[in-house]
């Protein structure tokens, strides 16, 4: 076992803010997966569902925050309650492979020290973004894969599960869907399922993983992002989510961000670390930097999804290039606001 930490501190060449700015108020943005949207599948229950599970994780991670809570913990505390939450593809309600076995991935990043931890291919841990911040805490590594992870994770405490728990009669649905449809090892994103929807996102073709960034009232950025993958991948494949600089990345210079879509554009297009080098090289603001890289850049490579991203000035950038996405965001002393289709501007709770 590794006790040793962990994650050096960055070396003196890291890009970092050179002026003292004035605080920002704190902010906890998160989503819960982008993807085709079927708004005609979607009843006025269904939807409160998703809103009233995003609005709790929300209003919980704002009173952290306003408590003086650290964004680390804040986006680690609110990807854990996401993963509880069957609703979304990560941890308990993961996609299953085309094995029929769970593989799940994710990624922790604190913006004030670079350092970062991630896991892939779980296949036991009930919550993999607490095995992510195990890695950031305990190991001089910044990832572990499979049966490793686990073990990893097991040995600093954290809960086990057998391989039933983490699945859902609508999960399975969805696999026996993508496999009569022979969809290959990745689903066709771009096709409607005959599969009966779950959601008002439709669940064959959204990728429902869940990520948190956040600013804390020290002025301090982190990101979080974990998911199940994508439904009948190839066992063994990892996408984007648990890679620094591709699903997730955090830098108090720049903004924290995590991502979900078809990870493969993600990986190759460096996504998140893109965002922040847009930022710190070219001067964007946020929101001209995230909807650069997820309108044009991502697209260009066949890639659909999105982002969240808050700025190190406390700017909030939510962009996606499918029809919805599962997103709000709180700020300190203001009603949160949660959003699902594109032309929705956010819902105040
Ligand atoms: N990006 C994830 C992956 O490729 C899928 C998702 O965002 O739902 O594994």
């Amino acid at each position: 076992m590794i006790s040793a930490p962990m994650n050096p501190a960055p070396a003196s060449n890291t890009p970092r803010a050179s002026v003292a700015r004035p605080p920002a108020t704190a902010v906890l943005a998160i989503h819960g997966g982008a993807g085709t949207l079927l708004r005609s599948s979607m009843s006025a229950a269904m939807q409160a569902e998703y809103v009233n599970a995003l609005q709790a994780v929300l209003l919980a991670g704002q009173a952290r925050l306003a408590a003086g809570a650290a964004a680390l913990d804040v986006v680690v505390e609110a990807v854990r309650q996401l993963e509880e939450c069957p609703l979304f593809n990560a941890g308990k309600g993961a996609v299953y492979t085309a094995a029929a076995t769970h593989e799940m991935d994710a990624c922790v990043m604190e913006g004030s020290s670079l350092r970062a931890g991630a896991v892939a291919g779980l296949a036991a841990t009930r919550n993999p973004v607490l095995a992510a911040q195990a890695m950031l805490r305990h190991s001089e590594h910044v990832m572990l894969i499979g049966a490793a992870a686990d073990a990893f994770a097991a040995e600093h405490g954290l809960e086990q599960m057998p391989p039933h728990w983490f699945g859902t009669p609508q999960r399975l649905a969805q696999l026996e869907a993508a496999q009569a449809a022979q969809s290959g090892a990745l689903l066709d994103h771009d096709g409607q399922s005959a599969l009966a929807t779950q959601g008002p996102i439709d669940e064959q073709t959204k990728f429902g993983t869940v990520g948190a960034v956040a600013l804390d009232a020290a002025g301090h950025l982190a990101a979080a992002t974990s998911t199940g993958g994508m439904t009948n991948k190839q066992p063994g494949r990892v996408g984007d989510s648990p890679l620094i600089g591709a699903g997730c990345y955090a830098n108090d210079a720049t903004v924290a961000i995590s991502c979900t879509g078809t990870g493969e554009a993600f990986m190759r297009s460096c996504a998140a670390f893109d965002v922040s080098a847009l930022m710190a090289y070219q001067g964007l603001p946020v929101q001209a930097a995230a909807e650069r890289v997820v309108m044009q850049t991502l697209p260009s490579l066949g890639g659909s999804g999105g982002l969240i991203a808050v700025a190190a000035n406390g700017d909030v950038s939510m962009p996606f290039n499918t029809e919805g996405m599962y997103r709000g965001y709180a700020r300190v002393g203001e009603l949160p606001v949660v959003a699902i289709y594109a032309d929705e501007d956010g819902t105040a709770a």
